[in-house]
């Protein structure tokens, strides 16, 4: 076998494999509906992410409206159904851009960007489907609400600047269990009445789905160390 056609054929395992586990935990989770695997391809080369794409993904998610626009821009139309996801922070001034680039704008973490979203919808913006990032472990180098003002923040972006998220986003900190958090998110979501979870990275996933997580983030463990 050349070395091509084996790196072509490693990044296809490894998805059916996390597929895979995500399928074996939701089952043992008694989950109804399989979580949706968001390929997490920010900092991989081109030759990781396209097998994978070859072999039917088609969620991704980038942390940098910039990076993503190189890696993606072109893609579309060679890929319909193609699914683009914002997982990192988001400044208000690459708000228009991230509005007409991503599908779901998973990192909506502050008032300034909802005054600024709805300021850019009014004008024409689309609008992507949209989470509300919580920082469950109130970390101040991390974005994300706290818990305690999440029921506020939602009742805003719904009265202020009519936004309507479709539900919560977590990334636990790196020294804690991840379960308590995720369960927190889950807590947050359901007594505001969102459906959606996105919880879960390459390390963590499985717990993920046993506290309700809808879509997974996986990096790593499908394309392999970044950069
Ligand atoms: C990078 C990143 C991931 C993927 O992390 P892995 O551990 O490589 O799976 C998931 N979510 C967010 C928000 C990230 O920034």
């Amino acid at each position: 076998m050349t070395s091509d056609v084996a790196a072509a054929l490693e990044p296809t395992l490894a998805w059916r494999a996390i597929l895979n586990r995500i399928a074996a935990a939701a089952k043992a989770a008694n989950r109804e509906s399989l979580p949706q695997l968001v390929a997490v391809s920010k900092l991989q080369d081109w030759a990781a992410v396209e097998p994978v794409l070859q072999a039917g993904q088609r969620v991704f998610g980038e942390n940098r409206v910039q990076e993503a626009k190189g890696r993606w821009g072109d893609q579309r139309l060679t890929w319909p159904g193609l699914e683009l996801r914002l997982i990192g922070p988001l400044q208000t001034n690459k708000a228009r851009e991230a509005l007409e680039f991503f599908d779901v704008i998973e990192t909506l973490d502050r008032d300034r960007l909802a005054e600024t979203i709805a300021r850019e919808v009014a004008k024409g913006a689309p609008l992507p489907r949209l989470y509300v990032q919580v920082n469950t472990g109130e970390e101040p180098q991390k974005a994300g609400i706290a818990p305690r003002e999440v029921d506020a923040f939602l009742a805003r972006l719904r009265r202020d600047y009519d936004l309507h998220p479709q539900g919560l986003m977590c990334i636990p900190p790196a020294a804690d269990l991840p379960g308590p958090h995720f369960a927190l998110t889950a807590k947050l979501a359901e007594r505001n009445g969102l459906t959606a979870l996105s919880m879960g990275m390459s390390g963590d996933f499985e717990t993920a789905i046993r506290f309700g997580a809808t879509s997974v983030r996986v990096g790593s463990a499908l394309f392999g160390a970044r950069a």
